[in-house]
């Protein structure tokens, strides 16, 4: 019997790794992978490019007349093995990773109208299921009926210890300070803003990693995904 196919929603805070666990489950069961923070992150590159932001500060107004101009896509890099971010037909994978995004990304995160069109886009990029989709309030607004909920938490330190390792592995100078500093700022907007803030789904798991590996973490949502396919298949 063909195995039905699920929506499993990651959400949680910023740099505690959602995505490389989403993306290896993805791999695995032969899903779809939808990062939803690189289309905020997009639309962020969107407004610096044409500023639209002064000193963190978005043109709301501005910036919602210009919505329709904004296409988010993304494509499969068959040579890296990812899909990668296309903002009106130009790959913007690298440039949405860098320190000017991640500061204004929260503020562009909390507009209605932002929110409205990426969540519409996100529930037809899932509408045939099958997909592992991460981000701030996939269980909550964007599929509040999927099959899997899982909300991913580590401390700050943690976090921003490792988004450090990150970069300074990509070879872009950060200090640490800065680090925490973005990261306690992104968890304090994305936490407190009106339009539909983080916060775990009632029915969502806690996976806390501060303490797993890779491996570790991998297999607790494995062990899941496998139970909510079983539950799926039954009914
Ligand atoms: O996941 P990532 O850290 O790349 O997301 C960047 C920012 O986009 C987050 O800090 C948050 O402000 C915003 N975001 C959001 N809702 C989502 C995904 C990301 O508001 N579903």
């Amino acid at each position: 019997m063909q195995s039905k196919q699920i929506i499993i929603a990651i959400d949680g805070f910023s740099s505690c790794g959602k995505s490389t666990v989403a993306k290896q489950v993805a791999r695995i069961l032969g899903y779809n992978y939808i990062d939803t923070g690189a289309m905020y992150r997009a639309i962020t590159l969107f407004c610096l490019r044409n500023e639209l932001i002064e000193n963190q500060k978005v043109r709301e107004d501005e910036l919602i007349n210009r919505l329709d101009d904004i296409h988010i896509e993304f494509r499969f890099n068959a040579e890296l093995q990812r899909s990668e971010t296309i903002l009106n037909g130009e790959n913007v994978e690298e440039e949405i990773r860098q320190l000017p995004v991640s500061e204004n990304v929260s503020q562009v995160s909390t507009i209605g109208e932002v929110r409205k069109k990426m969540v519409r886009l996100q529930q037809e990029m899932g509408s045939k299921k099958g997909i592992v989709m991460d981000g701030r309030d996939i269980g909550t607004v964007v599929f509040p009926n999927a099959e899997l909920k899982i909300f991913m938490t580590a401390s700050p330190r943690v976090r921003a210890q490792r988004r450090y390792d990150e970069l300074m592995g990509k070879g872009q100078e950060v200090s640490l300070d800065e680090i925490i500093s973005n990261i306690e700022m992104r968890d304090h907007i994305d936490q407190t803003r009106e339009e539909s803030p983080l916060r775990r789904a009632d029915d969502a798991l806690i996976l806390d990693n501060s303490h797993l590996t890779h491996e570790e973490q991998l297999q607790w949502v494995i062990d899941r995904v496998n139970k909510a396919l079983e539950n799926e298949n039954c009914h």
